[in-house]
């Protein structure tokens, strides 16, 4: 049975302030959460603050990148040990955002994915097709090739630790969502193809996560699906009446 895996990517938003408000809302109904992993992630510039929040919770925090080396001539950068230094435990890698407005590739994207985990960060890896692609039919070959080369030498029994968001380009902060059959289908896809290249258990044991505009009206049904096993949050995971709506969706399946 794999655990669901609820995660709030708050991206450029919210002041430390504003991040301790959200972060305390949530705590007040799901600090003792266990049925669903809960993952807050906001900007570096909150992380302290927000750990303080949910220590002695059942909340994780994430981060939304860091770089591959651990220190050194890096300017703006932000290393896996100084997460670790801040109780962070996820780490997302490679969202669609930062391939595209900051050119990160798929070598770029498995270097992190490395260091991540050797470092006992959860890397959170997405993956996901342009609506150009879909329309071309391009959308396995597109997600199959981020996977691949993502996930290059990472050996079978790390999967466990890491989590796949597939996150379909077009759907993010554009209201408009996979449907579930859409979804599950590109899930079954990738678990598949993990299948194909780590075997069976790596394949059973690693947790794909559906993002693009989940909202509580969505949620339960792409969340029954068989190969969804949680969402990567970003517009709804801003407002926490919505953010809880989608965790009592995953608690309830
Ligand atoms: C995201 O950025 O990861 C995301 C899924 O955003 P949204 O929920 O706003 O589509």
């Amino acid at each position: 049975m794999r655990k669901k895996i609820i995660a709030g990517n708050w991206k450029m938003n919210k002041t430390v302030d504003d991040a301790i408000d959200l972060s305390s809302s949530i705590m007040r109904d799901y600090a003792d959460c266990t049925g669903v992993d809960i993952v807050l992630c906001p900007p570096f510039t909150a992380i302290k603050s927000i750990s303080d929040v949910v220590s002695d919770s059942q909340i994780q925090i994430g981060a939304q990148n860091m770089y591959y080396e651990d220190s050194g001539a890096f300017t703006g950068e932000i290393s896996a040990p100084m997460l670790k230094d801040l109780f962070v435990k996820y780490v997302i890698i490679g969202h669609s955002e930062r391939r595209e407005l900051l050119k990160e590739n798929d070598a770029i994207i498995n270097k992190k994915v490395t260091k991540a985990l050797e470092k006992k960060l959860v890397p959170i890896l997405c993956v996901g097709e342009t609506l150009t692609e879909r329309e071309s039919d391009f959308t396995k070959d597109v997600v199959g090739k981020q996977l691949e080369k993502g996930l290059l030498n990472i050996s079978p029994e790390n999967y466990s630790d890491l989590v796949i968001a597939y996150e379909p380009v077009w759907a993010i902060g554009t209201g408009k969502t996979a449907t579930a059959d859409q979804a599950q289908d590109v899930h079954k896809f990738i678990r598949d193809e993990i299948e194909r290249f780590a075997g069976n258990a790596a394949a059973s044991s690693v947790r794909i996560q559906y993002g693009g505009s989940m909202k509580p009206n969505n949620a339960k049904e792409l969340l029954s699906q068989p190969d969804i096993d949680g969402g990567l949050i970003g517009g709804a995971a801003l407002d926490p009446q919505s953010f809880g709506l989608i965790i009592d969706a995953a608690k309830n399946i």
